[in-house]
């Protein structure tokens, strides 16, 4: 049976640390401060940020929400990303996705300046991930770097397969695999014979939205198997994109869903807006 690389026990320990990088940054006279932006009545949405408002307030970050109707205008939100960009006392600005349909997202995350992007979506930071010189990765991916991390897995020269390739998950993990020295193959809906593939990693990476896709006999005996997929089956189960029970039989260590990447994302989330405020301090 696979080792289970317990992402709540990994998070839970960055936290902390956070908590105390926070604390020594009090004692210096600075508090990091994030801007939280929610449109609208998405369910979903005001869950997750009322998640990070939890989430900073335990790491004693400063959590500055703004709560907007569905009908707020595109450009009385620009006008408040302005704002946030020029208020001294954020660090970080995120403002939560999906947009209302009226508001064009694209135009929205690139008005938020560089400097305060914990999110890491805006182009510049996306070119700066891609030319080796980041500023801030983005939560998710960042989170599976970590967790890779903490289990001793040195990615140098290991086959890495990423299944997915979106803006927010595979694109950007792909691209930190590679500057961990990884060799890596980037998949998606359109790769011929994906087990195959597959069958090729030293380290799986899948994030594709499709519940349980990935089976055991794709998997290379003993390979590190990284789920992100979250899937809801039904009113309450919530299953990745990995048989968890066929596949864990054959890898060497595994992430759960839930408990795998799902804490790690707000976790770098703080951890981002932490070190932006760091750089504030440093001047
Ligand atoms: P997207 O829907 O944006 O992208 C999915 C990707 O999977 C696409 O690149 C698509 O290919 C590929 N794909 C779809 N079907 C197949 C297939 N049959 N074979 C191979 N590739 C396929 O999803 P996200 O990246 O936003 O999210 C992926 C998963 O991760 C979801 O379950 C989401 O809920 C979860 N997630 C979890 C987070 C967390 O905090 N734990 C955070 C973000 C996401 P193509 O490009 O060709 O269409």
């Amino acid at each position: 049976m696979a080792e289970i690389i317990d992402g709540k026990a990994i998070a839970a320990r960055l936290r902390e640390e956070i908590r105390q990088g926070t604390e020594q940054l009090k004692a210096g006279g600075v508090t990091p401060g994030l801007a939280v932006v929610l449109v609208g009545e998405d369910p979903a949405s005001k869950v997750y940020v009322s998640m990070k408002e939890r989430a900073c307030a335990e790491a004693g970050i400063y959590s500055d929400e703004h709560k907007l109707s569905a009908e707020t205008s595109e450009e009385s939100l620009l006008g408040l990303i302005a704002q946030l960009n020029e208020d001294e006392r954020i660090d970080g600005i995120l403002v939560q996705l999906p947009l209302p349909e009226h508001i064009d997202e694209r135009k929205v995350l690139e008005a938020i300046s560089p400097s305060k992007d914990v999110d890491g979506f805006h182009p510049y930071n996306v070119g700066r991930l891609a030319t080796g010189n980041p500023l801030f990765r983005p939560c998710t991916p960042y989170g599976v770097m970590k967790m890779l991390e903490s289990v001793g897995c040195d990615l140098t020269g290991k086959e890495v397969v990423v299944v997915g390739r979106s803006n927010i998950v595979g694109k950007p993990v792909a691209l930190m695999c590679l500057a961990a020295h990884a060799t890596v193959t980037l998949c998606h809906s359109r790769t011929r014979d994906l087990p195959e593939v597959v069958r090729r990693a030293d380290v799986v990476i899948a994030a594709v939205g499709r519940p349980q896709m990935i089976k055991g006999d794709w998997i290379k005996p003993g390979a590190v198997v990284i789920d992100v997929g979250v899937n809801r089956i039904g009113e309450k189960k919530l299953v990745g994109d990995v048989d968890f029970a066929s596949v864990s039989e054959r890898a060497g260590a595994i992430t759960p869903v839930p408990g795998g990447v799902g804490p790690m994302t707000i976790t770098m989330l703080l951890y981002n807006t932490l070190e932006s405020a760091q750089r504030r301090a440093r001047g």
